[in-house]
């Protein structure tokens, strides 16, 4: 299970390091980042993380986040198809 996050759409707010510190920190550029040796940076600014467990405090920064900056792949493949119907 992969966890994606959207730097380009990221304002900062921290609220999804405020529920889920366990795998989310601000930079100094005042964007969220995913904590974890796994990440890897792919060509648009994405961070992308593998986790294991789909429960727990990513689930409630997924919910939180006002940007909708951060979902799981199956989402944004979900969320793609439903823009070209
Ligand atoms: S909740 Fe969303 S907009 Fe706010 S810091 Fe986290 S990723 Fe960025």
């Amino acid at each position: 299970m992969k966890i994606i996050l959207e730097k380009l759409k990221c304002i900062g707010c921290g609220s999804c390091v405020s529920v889920c510190p366990q795998y989310f920190e601000l930079t100094e550029q005042g964007k969220s980042h995913l904590k974890g040796k796994k990440i890897n940076f792919s060509d648009n600014n994405n961070e992308e993380l593998e986790i294991n467990d789909k429960k727990g405090c990513i689930q409630e920064a997924i919910e939180i986040c006002p940007m909708q900056a951060i979902y799981w792949e199956t989402q944004n493949a979900k969320r793609k198809t439903q823009n070209l119907s």
